[in-house]
C-alpha cells in the first residue's frame, strides 16, 4: 500500500506556468467498482508485481491521494470540424501525473473525472459505453502497431449520466507519451497568450525530443518531427482500415499518437467513404478524407506556430507531407503483399487491388488476411484474375522464399481488429454487468496476428444487425 501511495511521478508539465492548467482534484463516484485492470501494462509503467487491483480503485477514483501526483486539468482550444473554438480543455478529464519509463515521459489521464472549469455546458463524466470503446480501441491499437494511448484501469458506477438515454458513468485512465495537443498551440495563439509558445515549444524539446536542443532551428525541427508522425500515424490508420471519426486539431497529439476515440470504426466491408460518425453529416471525417484533414490540421498548428517557426523552411515541411504520408503507406502495403523490393508502380498495384476490393465489397481485414493464405482463391471474377496475374509478375522480381514471404504477410495483416459489432456486444452485455465478453475480448485483441482459432468467432464479417450501428458524439 505504502508502495501504491508514494508511486513515482514526477510531473514536468505541472511545472510549466499556471496558463496552461488548472490544478484540481476531481469528483469521486459514491460506489466505483473494478472493471477491468491492465496488469500488463501496470508492469511496464513500474506498478508493484503483486498489486491488487482493488487496491488502486480509491486512487483512482479520488478517495485516496498519490503523495508525488500534480493532478490538473489542461488548457487548449481547436477546430472542430473545421470551426474554431477558442475555449475547449479538459472538460472531463484530469491529467493524474506523469512518470519516467524505460520507453520515455508517460502521461496517466482519468477521463470521466467530473467538471473542471473546462466543462462548459459538459457534466464532466464519461458514460460506461463510450469508456469501453475507448478501452478497447487504445489496447486493440497497440497490439497492431499503431501508436495509440492505451488502457489502465476501469471503473464503473451507479451514477446516473444523462445523454440520449440515461446511462451509467465509469471512469479510465488512459496511458499517452503525452495529452499536449495542437489545440494547445492554437490555444495560446488565438488568446493573446503567444509569449508562452516557446515554453511550450520547449517543454515538447526538452520531454521528448532532447537531441533537438542543439539545433539551431529546433522549434521548425519539432513542427517536422509533427507533421512527419501525423502523417505516418494517418498512414497507418489507412493501411489497417481505421476511421478516427473526430480528426478535430483538439484530438491530434503532437507526437502522432492515435487518441480521444470518440465514434471510431475499423472497416469491415472496404467503402473508402465510410463515415464511422453518425453525427458527421457532411463527411468531414470520412475515412478517405482522413489523410487530407491530417495535412489541413497540420497547416492549422503551422498558423499558431508562424511567430515562432521559419516561414520556408515550414512550407517546404508542408509541402512534404504527402511524400511522408505515401512512403509509409506504401511500405506497409508492401508487407501487406509480401513485396520487400521496391518497385515504381507498387501503389498502382495496391490502388488497383483497393478498386477491386471496393467493386466486389470485401472484407477488408478478412481479405487481406486471406491474401496471406492462399491468395489464388480470392479472384473469381476477370479483373480480379488479371491483378492476380499482375501480381504474380511483381512476385517473380522478389528474391525471398515463399516461407519468409508468409511470415512476413502474416505479420503485416491482422485476423483480428475491433469492428463495431465485437465492442456493441461487449457493450451489451457489460450495461447488464457482465463483464465476460469485454474481458474476452480484450484477450482476444491482444495477439491480433495470431491464428488463435479457438477466437475464429471474432475474426468474422459482422451479422447484419452489426452492419447498421449508428455510432454518435455523444459519450
Ligand atoms: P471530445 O469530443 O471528447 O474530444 O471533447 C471535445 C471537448 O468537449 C473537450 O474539451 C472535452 O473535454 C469536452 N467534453 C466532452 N464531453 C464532455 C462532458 N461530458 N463534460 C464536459 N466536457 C466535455
Ligand atoms: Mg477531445
Amino acid at each position: 500500500m505504502h508502495e501504491l501511495e508514494n508511486f513515482k511521478f514526477i510531473n514536468p508539465f505541472a511545472n510549466l506556468p499556471e496558463d496552461f492548467f488548472h490544478k484540481q482534484n476531481w469528483t469521486p463516484f459514491d460506489n466505483p467498482k473494478l472493471i477491468h485492470f491492465n496488469k500488463e501494462l501496470a508492469e511496464l509503467l513500474g506498478f508493484p508485481k503483486d498489486l491488487n487491483a482493488e487496491d488502486l480503485v480509491p486512487y483512482i477514483n479520488g478517495n485516496k491521494a498519490f503523495k508525488h501526483s500534480a493532478p490538473l486539468s489542461m488548457a487548449y482550444a481547436g477546430h472542430q470540424f473545421g470551426s474554431w473554438v477558442p475555449q475547449l480543455g479538459d472538460g472531463r478529464g484530469i491529467l493524474l501525473g506523469q512518470i519516467q519509463t524505460k520507453e520515455g515521459l508517460m502521461d496517466l489521464h482519468i477521463k470521466g473525472a467530473g467538471k473542471t472549469p473546462y466543462s462548459r455546458f459538459g457534466d464532466g463524466r464519461a458514460v460506461l459505453r463510450s469508456t469501453i470503446r475507448e478501452y478497447l480501441c487504445g489496447e486493440a491499437m497497440h497490439h497492431l502497431g499503431i501508436p495509440s494511448s492505451r488502457s489502465l484501469i476501469m471503473i464503473g458506477s451507479d451514477e446516473p449520466v444523462f445523454r440520449e438515454t440515461t446511462e451509467f458513468g465509469a471512469m479510465m485512465v488512459r496511458v499517452a507519451k503525452t495529452h499536449i495537443r495542437f489545440g494547445h498551440f492554437e490555444y495560446l495563439m488565438h488568446n493573446k497568450k503567444s509569449e508562452l509558445i516557446p515554453i511550450l515549444l520547449d517543454h515538447v524539446i526538452e520531454s521528448y525530443f532532447p537531441d533537438l536542443k542543439e539545433s539551431e532551428d529546433c522549434y521548425t525541427d519539432l513542427f517536422e518531427k509533427i507533421v512527419s508522425s501525423t502523417a505516418s500515424l494517418i498512414a497507418k490508420w489507412q493501411a489497417f482500415g481505421f476511421a478516427h471519426g473526430v480528426m478535430n486539431t483538439d484530438n491530434m497529439s503532437v507526437l502522432g499518437e492515435t487518441f480521444d476515440f470518440g465514434p471510431f470504426g475499423f472497416l469491415d466491408e472496404y467503402n473508402p467513404s465510410f463515415i464511422c460518425n453518425h453525427s458527421d453529416l457532411g463527411g468531414r471525417y470520412a475515412f478517405n478524407n482522413q489523410p487530407s484533414i491530417g495535412l489541413w490540421n497540420c497547416h492549422a498548428l503551422a498558423a499558431a506556430l508562424k511567430d515562432h517557426i521559419e516561414i520556408e523552411r515550414t512550407k517546404d515541411i508542408i509541402n512534404s507531407y504527402e511524400r511522408f504520408f505515401y512512403d509509409e503507406l506504401t511500405a506497409i502495403f508492401r508487407r501487406k503483399l509480401g513485396l520487400t523490393i521496391e518497385q515504381s508502380d507498387d501503389l498502382k498495384l495496391i490502388e488497383a487491388f483497393l478498386s477491386w476490393m471496393q467493386k466486389n465489397k470485401k472484407d477488408y481485414t478478412i481479405t487481406f488476411r486471406g491474401f496471406t493464405r492462399d491468395p489464388n482463391s480470392l479472384f473469381e471474377d476477370a479483373e480480379g484474375k488479371a491483378w492476380y496475374e499482375q501480381y504474380q509478375r511483381r512476385l517473380s522480381l522478389e528474391q525471398i522464399s515463399p516461407e519468409k514471404r508468409g511470415k512476413m504477410m502474416a505479420q503485416a495483416n491482422p485476423k483480428f481488429v475491433l469492428r463495431n459489432y465485437l465492442a456493441q456486444e461487449a457493450i451489451q452485455d457489460a450495461e447488464k454487468s457482465d463483464f465476460t465478453r469485454l474481458i474476452k475480448l480484450l484477450e482476444v485483441l491482444k495477439n491480433p496476428y495470431a491464428e488463435n482459432p479457438e477466437f475464429d468467432d471474432f475474426a468474422k464479417a459482422p451479422p447484419e444487425w452489426g452492419k447498421k450501428l449508428e455510432i454518435s458524439c455523444s459519450s
